[in-house]
């Protein structure tokens, strides 16, 4: 390129979440072809009310509000713990399970004493699925993009690493909880790290 002639900009696209971690580490997975804004740094301030029945429909919730209100491309993520002998709760409701939004302890003491409950006393009763959806609206057409991760859930807490049901969350084909793995493995193998490459691969291809 001409060193006179200016650099393009690079397009903007919102990820609607105020975590500016999450922002930060997807800039980072995505290289310099976007510029990521979160919702604060678009002033987006309003409460998104999330009250789909499902994980996909949250995620398109967010997407459209943000290309509705702020006419900018936008992602959106949602993610649930779907646990098989609970005919897929939590789910929907993972942030809200135990009554208290992000009560992690609450949640976790109240999906270990349903799994009790309905008598999943053994690894093959108790298995899960972590499940993350990502709605991609990109001038105005919308993709939807899945991941998951398949695994089990302990008897009990295991593991002081990352957050949410990580410690009663055992991945398949492992030894250890999402708690017990150093963040980059988890990612590795996540439902969130799965969903957020495939979303990269279709924004880079
Ligand atoms: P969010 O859609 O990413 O806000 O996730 C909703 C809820 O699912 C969180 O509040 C957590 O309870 C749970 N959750 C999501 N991702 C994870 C994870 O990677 N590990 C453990 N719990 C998670």
């Amino acid at each position: 390129m001409n060193a006179d002639q200016p650099t393009p900009a690079r397009p903007i696209l919102v990820f609607a979440t105020h975590n500016p971690h999450k922002v930060r580490e997807l800039q980072e997975m995505l290289g310099d072809q976007y510029q990521i804004q979160s919702l604060t740094d678009i002033g987006c301030q309003e409460e998104i009310v999330e009250d789909a029945p499902t994980l996909e429909g949250n995620a398109r919730i967010k997407a459209h509000h943000v290309v509705k209100h702020y006419g900018l491309d936008c992602f959106a993520d949602d993610t649930g713990l779907e646990v098989d002998a609970l005919d897929g709760a939590p789910g929907v409701l993972s942030a809200r399970y135990a009554g208290t939004h992000g009560d992690a302890e609450g949640n976790m003491t109240k999906l270990l004493f349903e799994l009790e409950r309905v008598g999943a006393s053994t690894k093959e009763a108790r298995t899960a699925k972590f499940r993350t959806v990502i709605c991609l609206i990109q001038q105005g057409k919308e993709h939807v993009i899945a991941g998951q991760c398949k695994g089990f859930i302990e008897p009990a807490k295991c593991g002081a690493e990352g957050f949410g049901y990580d410690p009663i969350f055992k991945p398949e084909d492992h030894n250890c909880t999402f708690a017990e793995m150093a963040p980059e493995d988890k990612n590795a193998i996540s439902h969130r790290g799965r969903a957020v490459r495939a979303m990269i691969d279709y924004l880079t291809s």
